[in-house]
């Protein structure tokens, strides 16, 4: 069982390789992030020894649930859920190095208020709904850059680039498409030059599609189902609106 947790790690990372030699990117540009919502902290923590260090969950209550199991070893926690305004406190107990899931003004100003309480920061990336998709978190990107000129002027938020849950299609040219527009308005961000933005992270790709993303220019490719194995709930439970 864990055997196979390292196994299925090497061979995504072989598959991160031949995408970057295919596409003539250095490997060092691209990170795997593990993406751990359901999976249990023991095997978790079978990664994290292995050398993984960077993962993700998508719900306040599954970091809190594993958190003291995985304390004592090093990691870097991402938060790639959808993030209700009345859990941003609760949140921001746990060690979070980088919001991926900002998604709205609102949102950016509670966090913006607790962290200057708390006298700190946090890196954020903000989340594109790049498939057009109403069922989908994520701003729509003809209001992307309304979003980032506003969160570039609260300092306690970092903004260090953009992520995307792309469309879940087996027709990999629309699924290219959503990646596509990512780097395109990374590309439009960059060229205006605004004060407290960093657009260097492009966070895009999961299992099914992290070649393409990397193709498009992906620096981190979020990774659950190949490593971990299948979910036991569906996805649209922490996906969409559907979810809370
Ligand atoms: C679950 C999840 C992933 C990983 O998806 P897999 O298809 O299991 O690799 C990536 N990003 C987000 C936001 C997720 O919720």
């Amino acid at each position: 069982m864990n055997q196979e947790i390292i196994d299925n790690i090497a061979a995504i990372h072989d598959r991160i390789t031949r995408a970057c030699a295919q596409t003539g990117r250095d490997r060092s540009e691209v990170k795997l992030l593990l993406a751990t919502k359901t999976v249990s902290s023991d095997r978790i923590r079978t990664a994290l020894q292995a050398g993984h260090t960077l993962i993700a969950e998508n719900k306040v209550q599954e970091i809190k649930e594993k958190y003291d199991a995985l304390k004592d070893i090093p990691h870097v926690n991402h938060f790639i859920g959808h993030l209700q305004t009345n859990k941003v406190k609760d949140l921001l107990k746990y060690d979070i190095t980088c919001i991926q899931s900002l998604d709205r003004k609102e949102l950016a100003q509670k966090l913006h208020q607790r962290l200057k309480a708390e006298n700190r920061t946090i890196e954020v990336f903000i989340q594109v709904n790049t498939s057009f998709e109403e069922s989908k978190f994520g701003v729509s990107p003809d209001q992307v850059l309304d979003l980032v000129k506003e969160v570039a002027l609260l300092d306690t938020l970092k903004i260090k680039g953009l992520m995307t849950i792309g469309l879940l299609s087996t027709e990999s040219e629309k699924v290219v498409l959503c990646f596509h527009l990512l780097r395109d308005i990374q590309q439009q961000i960059i060229a205006l030059n605004i004060p407290n933005v960093e657009m260097s992270e492009l966070s895009m790709g999961m299992s099914g599609d992290l070649e393409a993303a990397i193709a498009e220019g992906a620096t981190i490719v979020r990774v659950g189902t190949a490593i971990f194995g299948q979910r036991p709930t569906s996805d649209s439970y922490y996906w969409n609106e559907n979810g809370n």
